[in-house]
């Protein structure tokens, strides 16, 4: 494969994460706003659908290997959802701010014990444009929606992601931390390690 990989995601934050991830293979990591690749259309009603739409299409934009990500917050007592549609939940233009606000609305009348929720996160890997052996990897990660916000970190539902394990929020956990943890790094470790059985 070649040494250079794209990152096919315009979320900075995100991007961030994979970046670190990424660093053990030692490719040329190059995220696609530097080559000029466009957001890809996201239709598909799951995410492993969607990572797939997003690889290939940066991987047709530019001819290289590429990998998307496409994750999401489940929230049990909303039926899986914002899921998909957690980039967006709140409506256009996506924020963050107002994605957290809405939730704290629809989750107004649910009661602490009811209040669980994931982070999924599936990560593709395209060698190619057509590749018709993607390298797929997926990740959860588990805890509970605040009733408020706290922390400043990560991105994203992290200041209302509470983990009761670690009596602190996602957004209260430092970058390493996170990763070492997240639907995001258990994904990517997955990953890495498909890849080095692959090329050892
Ligand atoms: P995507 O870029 O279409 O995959 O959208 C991902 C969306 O899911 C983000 O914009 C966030 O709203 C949410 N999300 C995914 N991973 C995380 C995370 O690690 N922390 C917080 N929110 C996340």
């Amino acid at each position: 494969m070649s040494r250079k990989l794209v990152l096919a995601s315009n979320n900075a934050k995100k991007a961030a994460e994979m970046q670190t991830l990424l660093a053990p293979l030692g490719l040329e990591v190059i995220p696609q706003s530097r080559l000029s690749v466009g957001e890809a259309e996201e239709p598909h009603f799951t995410f492993i659908e969607n990572a797939l739409a997003k690889a290939r299409h940066a991987a047709a934009v530019t001819g290289l290997p590429a990998i998307a990500d496409d994750s999401g917050l489940c929230v049990a007592a909303l039926g899986g959802a914002p899921g998909v549609h957690s980039a967006r939940f709140a409506g256009e233009p996506k924020s963050d701010e107002r994605n957290n606000a809405f939730l704290l609305e629809k989750l107004a009348a649910t009661p602490d014990g009811e209040r669980n929720a994931w982070y999924y996160c599936c990560l593709a890997l395209v060698r190619h444009a057509d590749d018709p052996c993607p390298l797929i990897a997926d990740g959860e990660w588990h805890g509970s929606i605040l009733t408020a916000p706290r922390g400043h970190g990560g991105f994203g539902y992290d200041p209302l992601f509470w983990l009761p394990e670690r009596q602190s929020s996602a957004a209260e956990l430092d970058p390493a931390q996170k990763n070492a943890i997240s639907h995001r790094g258990i994904a990517m470790r997955q990953l890495l390690g498909r890849l080095r059985d692959m090329t050892n």
